[in-house]
């Protein structure tokens, strides 16, 4: 077992997301976490690492696998990405074949190698890792009543109310996660290893993503299906809200620990976060995304000249867009891949250079043209700003600015980084004030119903799609009047 520490320098940078292509510099919403596990595959390290690799976008401050052959446990932890934290000689050091990974970003709970999971505790009954993707909204109320009974925490990360949880309960293992579990109000999705058992959970509403897959006879878990892809998996089902999947040594049992609420995803995971090559309740990102792009185009057409998309979480519903209306895509914006991690700079003026590090115009693409730029949100109001003005200098005579997100307007208590809704330029500003403050010729959202369409597809369901709309309508599917401090964020 080892916890590594790399140079902090090295991690606190802006790195450019694999996913999304956003990074640090932008006032963009940052990822989660993401988790993925293994078991019964004599390899469960390498594909756990190969499986948190695929999930690097959705969390890239710390790494984590823990893994056990049913004896002792085997892990290792580290700050950075994933291919920094490990190594080949690490990885074959690390025997078993169960396994739970983690890659985390963190918002809740400090940033550092104690946060890191998955968190690995010593119990009555023997060995507990820990790794989850959320945040647990009543977290600071149930930690204050286990301090209060003398439970002593060994992080400042919410995630430990449930070791605590367990560990203090008299009944067997699987009764003691199932009667944690339900005490949980928020957003996530538990993994939790023991000697002999493994189990899965997602809460009431299936707020955060989680997915099972199988390999030969081992079955593998994933925040998303894209990195069952990577291992050569095939992706089986998601796991429903309030379930609760128990594995051991006779193989899975399906069970749960509280009635399925309406379901509520994150939209954001269609909008931004996930992968384009990720498939969540049915649909795929990338085909989602483009339905977006068409459906805006229904809703507020703009005659244009070309239509760009902001790299990379944007170029699908670009692709949309344009086929809708019939104007071409064009690349007119394009990231530098190779910028790595870098130090961000404090000041104004810096970080206006640092987005022109990281993203271009391409003169020869939009000089003397109007473009229509999709994006998928915005926040502040800052970062699009920066790319008005950066498509402006290149030549743009217009820029027409569609939003592929209603406007966001609350902050999200489930597992999203998001600033204070003071701090959210669509809480207090009208369209047009927001247009100008951006410097763009017009701007338009997309609506909540036209989402919601775009989400469905052919296949309607339910209520709102089964989507979290929370950030955009302020209807939060849970409670989160909890006394105490309010946490927005993710507590993994
Ligand atoms: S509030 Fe917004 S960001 Fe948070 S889970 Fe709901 S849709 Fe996602």
């Amino acid at each position: 077992m080892s916890d590594a520490i790399i140079p902090q320098g090295l991690w606190t940078g802006d790195y450019y997301n694999q996913g999304t292509g956003k990074s640090d510099i932008f006032d963009t919403l940052k990822e989660e976490c993401g988790v993925f596990g293994v078991f019964g595959h004599p390899e469960a390290a390498s594909l756990s690492y190969y499986g948190l690799h695929a999930l690097q976008h959705r969390g890239e401050e710390s790494a984590g696998i823990c893994v056990t052959n049913g004896d002792e446990f085997n892990y290792h932890r580290g700050m950075g990405l994933v291919k920094e934290v490990f190594d080949r000689d690490l990885l074959a050091s690390l025997h078993g074949d169960r396994s739970i990974g983690h890659v985390r970003y963190s918002t809740n709970g400090d940033s550092s190698l104690m946060n890191a999971q998955p968190l690995v505790f010593k119990y009555r009954d023997g060995d507990l890792a820990v790794a989850t993707n959320g945040n647990i909204v009543n977290a600071p109320q149930i930690r204050h009543q286990l301090e209060q009974s003398g439970s002593i925490f060994q992080t400042t990360s919410d995630t430990e109310v449930i070791a605590h949880l367990i560990a203090r309960s008299p009944k067997d293992f699987v009764e003691a996660a199932r009667e944690a579990l339900a005490q949980l109000v928020g957003g996530f999705a538990f993994m939790l290893l023991t000697n002999d058992k493994m189990i899965i959970a997602s809460d009431p509403h299936g707020l955060r993503p989680l997915t099972m897959g199988r390999l030969g006879d081992a079955y593998l878990f994933s925040s998303e299906t894209c990195a069952f892809e990577v291992v050569g998996a095939e992706s089986i089902r998601d796991i429903l809200p309030g379930e609760m999947l128990v594995l051991d040594a006779e193989g899975l049992h399906e069970d749960r620990y509280a009635q399925p609420q309406r379901k509520a995803l994150c939209a954001m995971e269609y909008i931004y976060f996930s992968r384009p090559d990720s498939d969540m309740n049915g649909s795929n990102m990338h085909a989602a995304r483009k339905r977006m792009g068409q459906v805006m185009a229904q809703e507020s057409f703009v005659d244009a000249d070309v239509v760009t998309g902001v790299p990379d979480s944007s170029i699908s519903a670009a692709i949309g867009y344009a086929e809708q209306t019939g104007i071409p895509y064009e690349l007119g914006l394009i990231k530098n891949k190779y910028t790595g991690r870098t130090f961000i700079q404090p000041s104004q003026e810096l970080r206006e250079q640092g987005v022109k590090m990281k993203l271009s115009a391409v003169r020869r693409v939009v000089e003397g043209k109007r473009v229509v730029m999709i994006d998928d949100s915005i926040v502040r109001g800052t970062t699009s700003r920066r790319i008005v003005n950066l498509l402006r200098e290149a030549g743009a005579t217009e820029v027409h600015v569609r939003i592929t997100s209603p406007p966001f307007k609350n902050p999200c208590f489930y597992g999203i980084d998001t600033p204070s809704r003071a701090e959210l330029i669509a809480s207090s500003k009208s369209i047009e004030e927001i247009r100008k403050e951006i410097n763009a010729d017009s701007l338009e959202f997309l609506s909540a119903e036209g989402l919601i369409s775009a989400v469905e597809g052919d296949n309607a369901r339910d209520y709102k799609g089964g989507l979290c709309m929370a950030c955009f309508d302020n209807d939060y599917p849970t409670r989160t009047d909890f006394e105490g401090e309010k946490k927005f964020g993710c507590s993994c």
